[in-house]
């Protein structure tokens, strides 16, 4: 500001198209760009294109709540996401960025006998796991928290299970940090580009892309569109195990600084955490019907306002300042879809739920993998798109889907 807003340098190259590339990705949000990332930085291969209809960074990388963990509990997932994780904590070094990353812990609250030994049993496998995990009683949750509703609540809080290395980062700033890296490194990000279809050789196997913006070939195509994956795949006649929904988000006013960390409603659908600047964000649940139309309705707002009142009935007269949606890939068990297609050329990385802003990193890494080595990277072995047919499903809706 002092200089009047002149002289910025751009953060990236905003490049047009070349007529062909080693790898296109398609979709400029966090896992595409990340993608890029590693695939010129870890795989030397910097012939790379991402694609973009809009800006980037307009999908959910732009409209998420921002909250990283590493919680999960099944075989697969729990493997991935402490990578993911464990590239979090790296992050601003690995892109000399600064991506906020906070690790201000997550805690999610239980409020019966079988919550908490569904939690208990979570966070030893977490613990087994080499994952941080701790389960706090009543009195430690009071402590860490003593402004939630404890003495005249329908559905009593009874303790937390906490992952302290969890927490938020700034999502916007990801975008633009893995944007910046890759840019430098000589991918170009080409927005306003919108893929409209694939070309194909005589044998089927992907050539390239169409787009607004002409033709462009390509070696392999990787497929980053998040919620319009079923869309596009369509458009290679494949049909995805995905259903899109919306999943909103809610900004209050600024008020002094209240909630220290990350915080799930485990008898409803609420989770919170307040922003630097004083908002507080929270979500809830998906809408119940399936939409390709990133805005809410009011029943839903309805429904997650009154998770929070059920925590912290003095948040009711907070006003809400923001609310918006994003289209979620929503797969049937809850777990991504990270794997070739049918299609020779064409790669896949979809189905992320509400939860795909925490796998950022690890998603870009093993994608860039697989479309570097046409093998599976070990961590994300089990997200095969074929997993549903061959009944090998990684069933974690209740903890992977769950909406942060
Ligand atoms: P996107 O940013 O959606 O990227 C896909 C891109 O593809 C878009 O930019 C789109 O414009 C582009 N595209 C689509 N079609 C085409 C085409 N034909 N040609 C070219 N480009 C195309 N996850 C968490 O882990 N923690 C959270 O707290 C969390 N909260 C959320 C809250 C909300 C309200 C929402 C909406 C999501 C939330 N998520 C959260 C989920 C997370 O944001 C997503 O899973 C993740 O961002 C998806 O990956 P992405 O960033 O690559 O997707």
């Amino acid at each position: 500001a002092f200089s009047g807003h002149k002289n910025w340098q751009r953060t990236w190259r905003d490049a047009s198209p070349k007529d062909r590339y080693d790898v296109v990705i398609i979709g400029g949000g966090g896992h595409g760009l990340a993608t890029a990332w590693f695939l010129a930085s870890e795989y030397g291969i910097r012939n790379v294109a991402v694609l973009e209809k809009g800006w980037i960074g307009s999908g959910n990388a732009g409209r998420n709540t921002t909250i990283i963990r590493s919680n999960y509990g099944l075989p697969g997932n729990t493997g991935f996401y402490e990578l993911s994780m464990k590239l979090w904590e790296r992050m601003e070094q690995d892109l000399n960025y600064n991506t906020m990353v906070s690790q201000r812990g997550v805690i999610n609250l239980y409020h019966s006998d079988a919550q908490r030994d569904a939690y208990a049993r979570r966070g030893n496998t977490m613990r087994i796991n080499g994952i941080d995990a701790e389960l706090l009683d009543l009195a430690a949750v009071k402590k860490m928290m003593p402004f939630l509703n404890f003495d005249n609540a329908r559905f009593p809080v009874q303790g937390g299970l906490l992952q302290r290395r969890g927490g938020t980062a700034r999502h916007d700033a990801v975008v633009w940090g893995y944007a910046h890296a890759a840019s430098a490194l000589g991918v170009d990000i080409i927005q306003n580009c919108e893929v409209t279809g694939f070309g194909r050789d005589a044998n089927g196997k992907v050539t390239g892309v169409e787009t607004s913006r002409g033709t462009i070939g390509a070696g392999k195509v990787g497929m980053a569109v998040a919620g319009s994956s079923s869309r596009v795949a369509a458009m290679a006649g494949l049909r995805l195990p995905i259903e899109s929904h919306v999943l909103q988000a809610f900004v209050s006013e600024a008020i002094k600084p209240l909630i220290p960390n990350v915080m799930t409603f485990g008898a409803g659908h609420f989770y919170v955490s307040q922003s630097d600047k004083g908002g507080l964000v929270f979500g809830g649940d998906i809408d119940g019907y399936n939409s390709y139309a990133q805005r809410g309705n009011m029943p839903v707002m309805e429904d997650v306002c009154e998770g929070g009142m059920a925590l912290m009935p003095m948040i009711g007269r907070v006003r809400l300042l923001r609310q918006w949606g994003g289209i979620m890939d929503m797969s049937m068990d809850g777990s991504p879809i990270i794997d070739k297609t049918p299609v020779d050329g064409l790669y896949l990385n979809a189905g992320w739920c509400y939860g795909g802003f925490k796998a950022t990193p690890g998603s870009g890494l093993v994608f860039a993998h697989l479309l570097a080595r046409d093998e599976l990277h070990k961590e994300a072995a089990r997200f095969r798109l074929d997993r549903f047919r061959r009944g090998a499903v990684i069933d974690e809706k209740g903890v992977g889907a769950q909406p942060n």
